[in-house]
This record gives C-alpha cells, sequence and structure tokens, in this order.
C-alpha cells in the first residue's frame, strides 16, 4: 500500500478540475496580455500620429456611436488599453489565489501520506533517523509537488506558449524583426542549460546542510538537560555555529551564482532589445514601420523575454524541488512496520495467556541478545524479570508489543501467534508503563485518554482515583484541565509516574508491562505508586521489570535473564537458596519503604 502504491499522480487526481480552470485562466491571461499592447500602438499612430485607423476599427467605433476624431481616439483607446489592463490584473489576481489553494492542497495531502508512512515506519528506522531529518521531508520537500508543477511544469508551459504566439503576430508585423527577435533564445537556452547543471549540485548540497541543521538543533534541544549538567553549552553552541556556517556558505554560493546568472541573463535580453531597436528604428526613419508599431515590436519582445526568464529562473527551483521529489520518493520506499495480513484477526478479546517458544532475538545480525527463550504467563501471573542490565529483558517486553519481531521463535498470545492479531489491535490491548513516564504537551485530561480516546469522564475519573493520581490533580488550581509543559514538565516524577499508571487503568488492557521506577522518587510519592501499581496488576498478565525487593517478592514467579538466556524460574526464597546469580541481584534490588 505505501511504497508499492506510491505515485505522485495520485496526488494530482483530486485537483483535476482546479487545474483544468488553471489552465484556463492562463490562456485567458495570454490573450489579454497579447490585446493590451495593441491599444497603446493605435494611440501612438493614430490619436498622436496621423496613420489612419484600419477599416474594421473605424466601422466598429462607428457601429458604436463613437467619434473618431484624433482626441476622441486618444481617450478610447487609452481607456480601451486601461481596461484590458484592469482585467488582466484580475485574471492574474484568480489564477495567483487558484494557485495557491491548489498547491497548498498538494501540499497537505502529501504532507498527510507522508506523516502516516513515517509514523507506520519501524522503530529501528526512527533511531537510526534523525528528528530534524524526518522534519526537514514533511516541512520542507513535501513542497517540491507545488514547486514542480505549478511553479514549474504549468509556467512553464504557458511561457512557452506566449512565447509561440507572441513570435507568430511579431512575424506577421516584420518577418525581419520577428525573426532577429528569435535570435537571443538559442544563446539564453544555451546558458540555461549550463546553468541549470551548474546549480544542481550547489542546491542539492544547500538543502543537506539545512536538514543538518535542524537535525543538530532538534538534537540539541531534546538532550538540553544532559548539555546543561554537563554544562556543554559552549561546546554546542561551537558545534551549532559550525552547522549554521556550513548552511550559510552553501546559501551563498547558490546566491552568487543566481546573481551571476541573472547578470548574464539580463545582458542577453538587453542586447537583444538594443538591437531590435537599432533595426526597428531604422524602419521608422525610412518611414517603413510607424512608431506605434515598433513600441508594440518592443513591448512585445518584452514579454518575450518576460517567459524566457522565467523559464530560466525556474529552472533552478525546479533542480531543488526535483531533489525534493527524489527525497520524497526514496522516503516512501522504506518498508513500513509490518503490515498486517489480510487474514489478520482483531486482539480485542484476548485474555492475556502469553507463551514464549524458543524465542531469539538480534538487533545487529550475528549478535544475539535475546537466546531460545521459552516461558508462558497467564491471567493473573506477575512475572518478575530480573537480571543484570543488558541481560534483554526491555527486549523481551519490546518483543512482546512487536517494536521488534523475533529472529526466531513464536510469541503466542492465547494460542495465536502474534503476528497473526492486527498490530493496531494487538498493541491496544497492551498497556506499558515506563521507568519515565512520557507524557505529551497538552491537558492532563489529554494525556489520561490517551489510552483510550473515548472514556467518559467518570472513567477518567476513576482510573486517576486508583492510580492515586486523583488527589493531587484535584489541587491543582485548573485540574484535570492543567496544561502540562513538553515532556510533562510541571510535575514531579512521581505524579507523572502516577499519570501513566492512571493511563493504564483507562486503556484497561489485559496484558501489562511495567518498567518499575526506582528510587529515584521520593518516599511518600513512592509508596503511592507501589499501591497504585499493585492495584493495576491485579487479574492481568504483568510483566515487571524489577527493581525492588518488594515486588519480587510478590511476583507469582521470577524470570532470572543473564545475556539473553532464561537461568533461572521460581520463587523468591527459592532462589535465594538456589541461584547464586539471583542472590546477588537480590541484594541490589532496593526495597520499598514502609
Ligand atoms: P535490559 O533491559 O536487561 O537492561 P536490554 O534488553 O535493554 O537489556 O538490552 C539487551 C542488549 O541489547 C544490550 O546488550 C543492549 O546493548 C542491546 N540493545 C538494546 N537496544 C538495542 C538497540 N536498539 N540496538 C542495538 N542493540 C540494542
Amino acid at each position: 500500500m505505501f511504497a508499492h502504491g506510491f505515485r505522485w499522480g495520485t496526488f494530482l487526481r483530486p485537483y483535476r478540475r482546479g487545474l483544468g480552470a488553471l489552465a484556463a485562466l492562463s490562456l485567458v491571461e495570454i490573450v489579454l496580455r497579447v490585446l493590451a499592447p495593441f491599444a497603446l500602438a493605435i494611440v501612438i499612430d493614430s490619436a498622436l500620429g496621423t496613420s489612419p485607423l484600419s477599416g474594421w476599427l473605424t466601422r466598429s467605433l462607428d457601429a458604436l456611436g463613437l467619434a473618431t476624431g484624433r482626441h476622441d481616439l486618444l481617450v478610447i483607446f487609452a481607456v480601451v488599453g486601461l481596461l484590458l489592463q484592469l482585467l488582466h490584473q484580475l485574471v492574474v489576481m484568480f489564477h495567483g489565489q487558484l494557485s495557491v489553494t491548489i498547491g497548498q492542497g498538494m501540499i497537505r495531502d502529501v504532507r498527510e501520506r507522508l506523516f502516516a508512512h513515517m509514523q507506520a515506519l519501524t522503530l529501528k528506522h526512527h533511531a537510526a533517523t534523525p528528528t530534524g531529518e524526518v522534519a526537514q521531508r514533511l516541512e520542507g520537500d513535501t513542497r517540491c509537488i507545488d514547486q514542480l508543477l505549478l511553479r514549474g511544469v504549468f509556467p512553464v508551459a504557458f511561457s512557452a506558449l506566449t512565447l509561440l504566439i507572441m513570435f507568430c503576430i511579431l512575424v506577421r508585423i516584420d518577418v525581419t524583426l520577428g525573426l532577429l527577435s528569435l535570435s537571443i533564445i538559442p544563446p539564453l537556452y544555451v546558458w540555461l542549460r549550463f546553468y541549470a547543471r551548474r546549480m544542481a549540485s550547489p542546491a542539492d548540497h544547500a538543502r543537506r546542510t539545512d536538514s543538518r541543521l535542524s537535525s543538530r538543533l532538534h538534537e540539541i534541544f531534546v538532550s538540553i538537560r544532559l548539555v546543561k549538567s554537563h554544562a556543554r553549552e559552549d561546546h554546542e553552541q561551537q558545534r551549532f555555529s559550525r552547522v549554521a556556517g556550513d548552511a550559510a556558505h552553501a546559501w551563498i554560493h547558490v546566491g552568487r551564482q543566481g546573481a551571476v546568472f541573472s547578470i548574464v541573463n539580463g545582458v542577453l535580453t538587453v542586447a537583444g532589445s538594443t538591437l531590435i531597436l537599432i533595426i526597428g528604428g531604422v524602419a521608422v526613419l525610412d518611414g517603413r514601420m510607424s512608431i506605434g508599431t515598433l513600441m508594440l515590436v518592443l513591448t512585445y519582445l518584452g514579454y518575450v523575454y518576460g517567459p524566457m526568464q522565467a523559464i530560466a529562473n525556474t529552472s533552478g527551483g525546479m533542480q531543488q524541488a526535483l531533489a525534493s521529489a527524489r527525497r520524497i520518493r526514496e522516503a516512501f520506499t522504506v518498508v513500513p512496520e509490518t503490515l498486517d495480513a489480510p487474514s489478520a484477526i482483531a486482539a480485542s478479546g484476548i485474555r492475556g495467556t502469553v507463551a514464549f517458544e524458543d524465542v531469539s532475538f538480534a538487533y545487529v545480525p550475528g549478535m544475539p541478545v535475546l537466546d531460545h527463550v521459552t516461558f508462558t504467563a497467564r491471567p493473573g501471573d506477575m512475572i518478575a524479570l530480573v537480571g543484570p542490565s543488558g541481560a534483554g529483558k526491555t527486549t523481551l517486553a519490546s518483543l512482546l508489543v512487536r517494536f521488534y519481531d523475533a529472529t526466531a521463535g513464536t510469541i503466542a498470545i492465547d494460542g495465536v501467534p502474534i503476528e497473526q492479531y492486527r498490530l493496531g489491535s494487538l498493541r491496544q490491548r497492551i498497556a506499558i508503563v515506563l521507568q519515565e513516564a512520557v507524557m505529551m504537551s497538552g491537558t492532563i485530561r489529554d494525556n489520561l485518554r490517551y489510552g483510550c480516546l473515548h472514556a467518559s469522564e467518570s472513567e477518567m475519573i476513576a482510573a486517576a482515583r486508583a492510580a492515586n493520581a486523583d488527589e493531587f490533580i484535584a489541587q491543582l488550581p485548573l485540574g484535570y484541565d492543567t496544561v502540562l509543559g513538553e515532556a510533562g514538565s510541571g510535575l514531579s516524577g512521581g505524579q507523572r509516574q502516577r499519570l501513566s499508571i492512571a493511563r493504564a487503568f483507562l486503556k484497561d488492557a489485559p496484558i501489562l508491562i511495567l518498567d518499575e521506577p526506582t528510587a529515584a522518587l521520593d518516599t511518600i510519592s513512592e509508596q503511592q505508586v507501589v499501591d497504585a501499581v499493585r492495584r493495576l496488576w491485579a487479574g492481568r498478565t504483568t510483566f515487571v521489570i524489577a527493581h525492588r525487593l518488594s515486588t519480587v517478592r510478590e511476583a507469582t514467579r521470577i524470570v532470572v535473564m543473564d545475556k539473553g538466556r532464561i537461568t533461572a524460574e521460581g520463587k523468591h526464597d527459592e532462589l535465594r537458596r538456589t541461584n547464586d546469580l539471583y542472590r546477588r541481584l537480590a541484594s541490589q534490588l532496593t526495597d520499598t519503604p514502609t
């Protein structure tokens, strides 16, 4: 659905009508632009000069009952010129509005689709991709569709059409002048191609430096605590300045090249105009051409060069837009997280018997992190996972929610391998409470409801109460409407923890994964957290990455892990007698204050 189904055409289809209207408006615009200078030529030749008005114009004026004295002609054609210009401006305005509406619509569509795709990518991919790069793709690169189509293909096509029409008119007026005016086009074209090739790589480089810049920014501010705690502001400032400097240099280079380009462009244009002025001027002096016609030719010439320049100027932007388009295509080719098989079933009815059967896993091929793990947990079980750091406890939990898929073996819930459940539905039935409670910016209510978006007010309050969070929320001046800062700032660690437990209560999932908070919390908060957690795990299939003696004592089963293997299973007292590793680990666990 994602990588293979990606076609730029999909994004155009909804805008077929709009694009049609845009094309029609562009045609009207060209016609008006071609007509407008005629009025001025008539004013110059027939009102200010002495050339007679052409036959059909005289007849038309007569039919309208208008006088054809030179003063009358002056006013009439000045007004006609004005009206044509006004109409032209109006069309330009509508054209602009429609173009922006369509362009932004298409950008939004690409963004939505890309956002959905990015969200669906694996955690592994996200871990390897800087956030800034993702942001750059979504914010910057998605503009390419507008750039390519509405600032590229459309203007170029209509500029070419304008060129053609004006050339035909110029040739009709004076073949020599018409052909001469064209003489500028080959050098301009050669120059254009040269420029496009020269600009491609610097423009791409500049975009990449921008991308690096935003990556750095994200990285620094995500880790701002680390930066401050080590007083590394100066160090980061230097690193940032370097990247910012690179970006500035890259864009200056692009800008300089652009400026040189404009100058050559301008010189070519002026040279062309001067040539026509001299040759046309001679024709006027010799009485072969009227001043009005020369005016017309020069005005058209301006118009002819205009579209040429437009084509030329667009080409730089087009190179960038094409690079963006390539990056977006590339992003869509990254295969997203496990797609549900058509036969995938809902996990909504599961009771929560979890069976690991000979499960192995490696983040990096050849370096197993889990090694033939087999065990079963049933509803009501509280499994304490104990083991030295790096033993694979977190990984084991990650496999259950399919953050990663096992390299070998099967994980089944209620006898069905987890790959056969729809992924979203599976994760809906597993609640996770992490050591470091993750909060979003928004109100406390928004944060609690994240676990169950349609929960009623009373269900939410009941969950908060069960999590010992209701009391402190009630004491806040705005209660549940209190707005949390980013990452839940404004609350203590214990309060955040209790909100995250409340969220799990609200989700009411049969399977629970707890990464037990360590002694980071103060005594009172900790007791409240512990009580809440106990209530939470009752009746569910619970896995606790345990850090407390009291938890392991209460566990229905302790699973001792070491280097990716299960080395022992049992109850606390039994393991303490029989297992050396466990005895050592248990002596390091903190106890719950009473
Ligand atoms: P525990 O939770 O028991 O401390 P983990 O499951 O976090 O252990 O880690 C087990 C091993 O896997 C460790 O050696 C760790 O370095 C490695 N590991 C964890 N996460 C990743 C990852 N995303 N990529 C590569 N290796 C990882």
